[in-house]
């Protein structure tokens, strides 16, 4: 992948959270790994981004901190850089304030193992990290730990933070986590839905390993 790759699937994913409404006004970023002369680091969003965003206005954060680019990046940008130091594996990191799964944040609650689906974020539940003002260390704290275990994760009174190994993978679980998220809201009401044994999201988490991989039919 080049730079100009990394660049273009930010801006993509930019753009597609926008037609999904699922980035609500401004308030979302997306960043993307990109190691700049050995230093690490991430190509992020600005501050105040919008679906008019284009390639040249993505900030480069350094490991270190150090910033590169027309813009400030967004005020989230540390919550990113714990995500990718917790997760080598981890290419791409969403976040919105996607209004379901807000929703469930506000009330302090994680997303439990109430539908098979929930096995998309890794585990057996989407946790919750506690409220902490927004750009703090103890939420880049938070984060890193709870990201160290899934591949999503709630921020209480907040929003909704995702990862992949693709900018892809990160899409497919922010979009996924939001439709349960809709889902178990829509069930409250009549009652908090039973949950799914240990060892049958297990058995899901096992089967979703597999699930999607392209293989070869022998015929
Ligand atoms: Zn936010």
């Amino acid at each position: 992948m080049t730079e100009a790759d990394a660049r273009a699937a930010v801006v993509q994913a930019v753009q597609r959270l926008d037609a999904l409404g699922l980035n609500r006004g401004s308030t979302g970023n997306v960043s993307h790994r990109w190691d700049r002369d050995g230093q690490g680091g991430m190509l992020i969003t600005p501050t105040g981004m919008g679906a008019e965003l284009t390639v040249d206005d993505l900030v480069h954060v350094a490991d270190d901190g150090t910033v590169s680019g027309r813009w400030q990046p967004s005020s989230e940008w540390q919550f990113h850089r714990a995500a990718y130091r917790a997760r080598p594996d981890v290419q791409a990191v969403l976040h919105t304030h996607a209004v379901h799964a807000t929703a469930l944040a506000c009330l302090d609650r994680p997303l439990p193992p109430f539908h098979y689906m929930v096995a998309v974020a890794g585990g057996n539940d989407v946790p919750l990290v506690p409220y902490s003002t927004f750009g703090s260390e103890a939420l880049s704290d938070g984060v890193a730990r709870a990201l160290a275990q899934r591949d999503a994760c709630l921020l209480a009174h907040h929003g909704l933070v995702t990862c992949g190994a693709t900018m892809a993978q990160a899409m497919k679980v922010m979009v996924e986590v939001e439709s349960l998220c809709q889902t178990y809201l829509l069930a409250l009401p009549a009652g908090e839905p039973a949950r799914l044994a240990a060892d049958e999201m297990a058995r899901v988490i096992e089967k979703f390993r597999h699930y999607g991989r392209r293989s070869r039919r022998d015929v």
